[in-house]
């Protein structure tokens, strides 16, 4: 197929060319004085993605190393975690807390909602004896599009005066829609390269709070590869205690250069706008959002249900054979029954106008119930509405 494949799922996006070239530059000496300098320029740089003043570990792995991290740095042995079930990756990321023979307490949802800061205080109050040492929540949930309210949760635990510490995963949200790792205090932030930061998949992210690096003094479960400590130590003098992935730390310096030269104000406000046009365009449609509430709706990625007898896999495929764009696929329980629109990272206005003509175009070819002129209705808001905060 001539032209460029359209690369419209919630990660990995797509990589600018900066990044690419950034990247595409000879392997160095990781202990070479070359390689400090990056270093210590990402050392400085990366917590601002974060909103965090304390360290940001960063690890040669994929999200699901940066999960397994945070929860083998604070937890020991029999330790008991609280899940909020908001989705997939929640439920998955419960699934690897069990691996590792932690015990969970999980939440449940409708997977159409966020977490609901109520619940989680009262289940809080009633651990008495403080037996659940860290709460888990998924801040974007990049299965169903919603995206939760951190700072209410936390201020629901403060509230309750539960000692336990807060993760958060921003995978799907970091660099795209606004995150304070300190302000809300958070203990443990996880992330990885592959979303908002406009990387390859490859590096993943632990920014850590003093309660938290304080849990990890006294806890007991084994960890060798994922110790923090490790590389908090070596960073001091702008190394790592294994050979990093050096070129994707080429592309990390460029991502960090990129998103803090447009302002991360201005990168917030590019995708909610981009996000509310893809909403016009859905309701145009006549299709329904997966997301229930409106105050929680994602600016990374939009969940689009397939109305009753039509499976979102068969649309996604003619999408992919005549459009070649890729969407993504329902996950877990709603497989086959949602399509995932991406519209985070690298991304702008004529980006989204084709993906949402595909769709368009899609929809007919699949023979799928919709009202024509959802591309148009995206392109209307665009036109009147300004792009500058
Ligand atoms: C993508 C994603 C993950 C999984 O990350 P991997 O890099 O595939 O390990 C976890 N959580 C969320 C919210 C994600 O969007």
């Amino acid at each position: 197929m001539s032209g460029r494949h359209l690369l419209q799922i919630p990660g990995p996006t797509n990589v600018p060319d900066r990044i690419l070239q950034a990247i595409s530059r000879p392997t160095i000496d990781h202990r070479g004085p070359e390689f400090r300098d990056m270093a210590a320029d990402i050392l400085v740089r990366l917590p601002l993605i974060f909103k965090a003043t304390g360290p940001v570990v960063t690890f040669p792995a994929s999200g699901t190393g940066a999960w397994e991290a945070a929860l083998v740095n604070c937890l020991s042995p029999n330790d008991r975690v609280l899940i909020y079930e908001t989705g997939h990756f929640a439920s998955t990321w419960c699934r690897l807390a069990q691996k590792l023979s932690l015990q969970t307490t999980v939440l449940p949802t409708d997977w159409r909602h966020g977490v609901d800061a109520e619940v989680l205080a009262e289940t809080l109050e009633q651990d008495k004896a403080g037996s659940i040492k860290a709460v888990c929540l998924v801040h974007n949930e990049t299965s169903t599009g919603v995206c939760s309210d951190i700072q209410k949760a936390r201020a629901a635990m403060n509230q309750t005066g539960h000692p336990a510490l807060l993760m958060v995963d921003t995978i799907s949200s970091l660099a795209s829609i606004d995150y304070c790792h300190d302000d809300w205090g958070v203990d443990v932030t996880i992330a990885g390269s592959q979303k908002g930061l406009m990387l390859p998949p490859g590096l993943s992210f632990n920014a850590v709070s003093d309660k938290a690096l304080h849990a990890a003094r006294s806890a007991a479960m084994p960890k060798a590869y994922w110790d923090w400590q490790d590389v908090i130590d070596a960073n001091q003098s702008q190394l790592f205690p294994y050979t990093p992935a050096t070129n994707l730390l080429f592309g990390l310096r460029e991502a960090i250069a990129m998103l803090l030269e447009e302002g991360l104000d201005q990168v917030f406000a590019r995708h909610a706008r981009l996000a509310e046009a893809t909403r016009c365009a859905v309701k145009a449609w006549g299709l329904e959002l997966l997301c229930l509430d409106p105050d929680r709706y994602s600016n990374s990625l939009t969940a689009v249900m397939m109305p009753q007898g039509h499976d979102a896999d068969a649309l996604r495929n003619v999408i992919l054979d005549r459009c070649d764009m890729s969407l993504g696929n329902g996950l877990g329980q709603l497989a086959g029954k949602v399509f995932r629109i991406g519209h985070l990272g690298d991304f702008n206005e004529l980006m989204l106008a084709s993906a949402l003509s595909g769709i368009e175009m899609g929809l007919t070819l699949a023979e799928v119930p919709h009202k024509p002129g959802g591309a148009q209705a995206a392109m209307d808001y665009l036109s009147d509405t300004s792009p500058r905060p």
